[in-house]
C-alpha cells in the first residue's frame, strides 16, 4: 500500500491509466527560416485548436471561474509578442523552430519565476503548459488526451496540469493519484471542485503502478492499493457504497434548517473570498455568508486600491447572489502576511502585531471611507452585515463605527439609497476583546469570532509556523473559555455571536460550540452539509451540560475525550 494526502474525498476502484507526457528532445540545428516559420504557424494553429477543444470538453463540468485558466492559455497561445519573439529568433539565428520556441519559453518562465509577486510567479506554469503543447505539435507528438478515455480508470501521473484536469471526463476518470502535490495544489483544488476522488503526493506511484493494473484509491484515508486481493476489493466496494450513500443523504439536507433534536436553531453559513464563491455556498445549502474576506479584492488589484465602483459591484454581486440571506462582509484586513502590489507597508519587527486590519484603516481613513461607501451603497441589494477585523479596544470599535455613521449620513444626504437593516459587528480575534466582550456588545450589533487569530494571539504561537503548530488547540479549555466569554458577552446585551475561524467547521468543536450557545457557524462551503448533519443529530440541552464541563477541564485531550463520549451516544 502507498500513502499520500487525501486531496478530494471518495473511493475509486478501476484500472490504472498512466498519464506519461511525451518527451520532446530539442537540439539546435541550422534551418531555413521560411520553412521553420511555416512549421511554427501550423503548430500555433494546432495549439490554439487543441486548447479550444479541451476548453469545450471542460466547460461541461467546470465552473466559469475554473474555465478562466483556458482563456489564460488561449491568450498566451494567441499572444503576438510571444510569437514575434520566436519568429525573430528563427529569422535572426537561423535556428529550427523547436529550438527557438524552447529558448524563448524558457527565458520567459525564468523571468516570471523570479518575480516577487505570487500571482505573476503562477503565470510561469501557464507558459510552461502552452509552450509544451507548442513543442509537441512542432515535434509531431501527441499529448495524451484524457477527454478521449473510454473505460473507467484511475489516472496515475507525476502531477496533473490544469489542461489535464480540465479535460477529465468524469464518466471514465474515476479518480487520480499523483506523485507530487499538496492539499492546496492546483490539481487538488480542481479535483474537489469536480468531486473526483484524488490522492496526491504519493511517492513512488509512477514506478510501482503499471498501465492496466487494478487499483483501489482510498481518498478518504490517502491510500493507494495496487493489485488488491478479492477480499480487499469487496471491503472497499462496501466502503465506497457507504460513502456515496452518505453523500447522497447529505444532499437531502440542503434545504433543511440547522436545528438540534430539541429545537434549538443555529445558522450554518459559508466563508468566501470572491463573488464567484457564492455559487458554492448556495449549492451546499449555506444559509448565508458569514465571512467575505475583502482583502482578495485589494490583493487582486494591480496598480492601486480598488475604487468605490469596483468594490460596489463586487459587494452588490454577493448580496444579490445570496437573495436576501445575511451576508457578513469584513472590512479590509491587510498587513501582517497580506501584502499589496501597489503599497509598501512600513517595515515592522512583528508585522502580525503591527499595523494591520482596522489599525491600518483607522490610519488611512481615506481608504476606509471608500470601502464603507461601497458597502453602504451595496446594502440596498440585500441583508448586509459589516464587521471590523482585529478590534482590540472599545475606542477602536467606536471610532470605526463613527466613520461608518458619517458615511451613511453623507450618502443619505446625497440621495443615495442605502439598506435600513445593515448590522455593524465586531470581530473577536484578540484576547483583550474577548475578555471585554460584555462591554463591546453595547456598541456592536453582533460578534464574529476569528479563531485563527484568537488562538494565535492567545497561545502566542505564530499561525504560519510549523514548529509551534501543536499550540493550535481550538479545544483547549483556555480557548473555550474565551469563546464562552464572547458568546455570553454578546447575549448579555441581546446581540448574536458567530464564528468564522476554522474552528467553526471542526467536527469535534461543533458540539461544544452548540452547547456554548454560538448562533452562527461560518465555514468553507463543502463542510456545511456535514456540519448540519452533526448538529441536527445533537441535543442542545445535552451539549450545554457537556460544554459547561468542558470549560472546567485541564487539557485539550480531556475535552476531546469528553466530546467524543458525548456524541457517541
Ligand atoms: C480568523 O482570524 O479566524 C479569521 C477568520 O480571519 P483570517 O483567517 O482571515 O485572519
Ligand atoms: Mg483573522
Amino acid at each position: 500500500m502507498l500513502k499520500g494526502i487525501a486531496a478530494s474525498q471518495g473511493i475509486a476502484i478501476a484500472k490504472v491509466y498512466k498519464l506519461v507526457q511525451p518527451v520532446v528532445e530539442v537540439t539546435q540545428t541550422e534551418a531555413d527560416p521560411e520553412k521553420e516559420l511555416a512549421k511554427l504557424d501550423a503548430a500555433f494553429k494546432k495549439t490554439v485548436a487543441d486548447i479550444e477543444k479541451i476548453k469545450a470538453v471542460a466547460s461541461k463540468s467546470l465552473k466559469a471561474e475554473e474555465l478562466a485558466i483556458f482563456d489564460a492559455h488561449l491568450m498566451m497561445a494567441n499572444d503576438p509578442e510571444f510569437r514575434n519573439m520566436i519568429e525573430d529568433e528563427i529569422r535572426n539565428s537561423k535556428v529550427n523552430a523547436e529550438f527557438a520556441a524552447k529558448s524563448v519559453a524558457d527565458n520567459m518562465v525564468s523571468m516570471f519565476e523570479a518575480m516577487d509577486d505570487e500571482y505573476m510567479r503562477g503565470r510561469a506554469a501557464d507558459i510552461k503548459d502552452v509552450s509544451f503543447r507548442l513543442l509537441c505539435n512542432l515535434a509531431g507528438k501527441e499529448i495524451p488526451n484524457l477527454a478521449t478515455l473510454d473505460e473507467p480508470v484511475v489516472i496515475v501521473a507525476k502531477d496533473l496540469t490544469p489542461s489535464d484536469t480540465g479535460s477529465l471526463n468524469k464518466e471514465f476518470a474515476k479518480g487520480f493519484a499523483t506523485e507530487v502535490g499538496g492539499r492546496t495544489s492546483h490539481s487538488a483544488i480542481m479535483a474537489r471542485s469536480l468531486e473526483i476522488p484524488a490522492v496526491v503526493g504519493v511517492k513512488g506511484i509512477l514506478d510501482t503502478a503499471n498501465a492496466g493494473d487494478t487499483v483501489i484509491l482510498d481518498a478518504l484515508n490517502g491510500e493507494v492499493i495496487l493489485n488488491p486481493s478479492e477480499d480487499q476489493i469487496k471491503e472497499y466496494t462496501a466502503k465506497q457504497e457507504a460513502f456515496l450513500k452518505e453523500k447522497e443523504a447529505l444532499k437531502a439536507m440542503k434545504d433543511q434548517p440547522s436545528v438540534s433534536t430539541d429545537g434549538h436553531k443555529v445558522l450554518l453559513v459559508g466563508n468566501i473570498g470572491s463573488p464567484a464563491d457564492v455559487e458554492g455556498v448556495i449549492d451546499n445549502g449555506g444559509e448565508g455568508v458569514g465571512l467575505f474576506r475583502t482583502e482578495f479584492l485589494y490583493m487582486k488589484s494591480e496598480d492601486d486600491f480598488p475604487n468605490e465602483e469596483t468594490q460596489f459591484a463586487a459587494y452588490r454581486q454577493v448580496l444579490e447572489g445570496m437573495k436576501g440571506k445575511p451576508v457578513v462582509i469584513r472590512t479590509l484586513d491587510i498587513g501582517g502576511d497580506k501584502k499589496l502590489k501597489y503599497y509598501s507597508f512600513p517595515e515592522e519587527m512583528n508585522p502580525f502585531l503591527g499595523v494591520r486590519a482596522i489599525r491600518f484603516c483607522l490610519q488611512r481613513k481615506d481608504i476606509f471611507r471608500t470601502q464603507l461607501r461601497a458597502l453602504l451603497r451595496a446594502s440596498a441589494y440585500g441583508h448586509l452585515c459589516i464587521m471590523f477585523p482585529m478590534i482590540a479596544t472599545v475606542n477602536e470599535f467606536r471610532e470605526a463605527r463613527a466613520l461608518y455613521d458619517e458615511e451613511r449620513a453623507n450618502l443619505i444626504k446625497e440621495g443615495v439609497k442605502v439598506g435600513d437593516d445593515v448590522e455593524v459587528g465586531c470581530m473577536i480575534e484578540i484576547p483583550a476583546a474577548a475578555v471585554l466582550a460584555d462591554q463591546l456588545s453595547k456598541y456592536a450589533d453582533f460578534f464574529s469570532i476569528g479563531t485563527n487569530d484568537l488562538i494565535q494571539y492567545s497561545m502566542a504561537a505564530d499561525r504560519m509556523s510549523q514548529a509551534v503548530s501543536y499550540l493550535y488547540q481550538p479545544l483547549n479549555p483556555s480557548i473555550l473559555r474565551l469563546v464562552k466569554m464572547t458568546i455570553d458577552g454578546a447575549h448579555k446585551n441581546g446581540k448574536w455571536c458567530g464564528m468564522c475561524g476554522e474552528m467553526a467547521g471542526d467536527e469535534l468543536a461543533a458540539p461544544v460550540l452548540l452547547g456554548l450557545g454560538l448562533d452562527e457557524f461560518s465555514m468553507s462551503a463543502t463542510s456545511i452539509l456535514r456540519a448540519r448533519k452533526m448538529i441536527n443529530g445533537l441535543s442542545y440541552e445535552e451539549m450545554k451540560t457537556m460544554a459547561a464541563k468542558a470549560v472546567e477541564l485541564d487539557r485539550m485531550e480531556d475535552v476531546v475525550d469528553l466530546v467524543k463520549k458525548s456524541i457517541a451516544k
